[in-house]
């Protein structure tokens, strides 16, 4: 950790506690889901972790959440493992792009992963889960924004991958994961990614962040991925 300048802490001091924060969303989510006719345990709130410190983190496990997403492994297996021993019943979700060569770690860590999104890693993942009799459940991420930077299966190409992953590798597909462009409005991404889900007999979406969850939820989500809601602003990541 750097030491901190007077400016940084008393930034520090101006953010919410996730203690707080997370009180807020889970009694925002309640009455989302109340007025959608949805059962509360229908919808898993993922707290996104990633950049954020473990001593914040544990303000958050204070307040009994449980479920977090991360999107580096090597960020990851710094900061869970001691607090997988430290507190029960920690479920981990890898929500970043996941390269084939990490996929042991990866099912070693996760409970989750969000992030299936070529025949590559599908091989390698389904390779691991037998390798480690561990078999975290499996979201494919759509590319529904059809953007060129980002990972994702293309819609036209979904179902065909789908159907590779569930004959050529054995796979139990849980989910679809999205993640709509930062500039467009969210609703039309979330509604392609419930068709595809429908059409190919998914049970599961993880789509949803801290600006556009409540759009989320009324498209049928089932996982919330939620930062900055929760744990504030994180720092600005290096650009790549
Ligand atoms: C960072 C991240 C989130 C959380 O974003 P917020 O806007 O902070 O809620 C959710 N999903 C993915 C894939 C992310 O990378």
């Amino acid at each position: 950790m750097p030491i901190e300048s007077p400016e940084e802490s008393s930034i520090e001091a101006s953010i919410e506690s996730p203690e707080g924060a997370l009180a807020r969303v889970r009694a925002d989510l309640a009455a989302q889901l109340k007025q959608l006719n949805r059962p509360a345990s229908a919808v898993t709130l993922i707290g996104v972790s990633k950049m954020v410190p473990v001593e914040r983190i544990k303000l958050a496990l204070a307040a009994g959440l449980r479920v977090f997403g991360e999107n580096r492994i090597e960020e990851a297996n710094a900061k869970w493992p001691p607090l997988k021993t430290a507190y029960n019943n920690i479920e981990l979700h890898f929500i970043g792009t996941l390269q084939s060569k990490k996929a042991a770690q990866a099912v070693a860590l996760f409970d989750a992963i969000h992030s299936l999104d070529r025949p590559r890693l599908a091989r390698a993942l389904a390779h691991e889960m037998h390798a480690q009799n561990r078999y975290p459940q499996l979201f494919i991420q759509i590319n529904t924004g059809k953007e060129a930077q980002k990972s994702g299966v293309l819609p036209k190409d979904a179902k065909a991958f789908i159907q590779a992953c569930r004959t050529d590798y054995g796979l139990t597909i849980d989910g679809l994961m999205c993640l709509p462009p930062v500039h467009e409005p969210p609703a039309p991404h979330f509604a392609l990614l419930q068709k595809i889900a429908q059409d190919n007999d998914i049970r599961l979406l993880s789509m949803g962040m801290s600006r556009d969850y409540a759009t989320a939820l009324r498209f049928g989500a089932t996982h919330i991925r939620l930062g900055t809601a929760i744990f504030g602003p994180r720092q600005p990541t290096k650009p790549q």
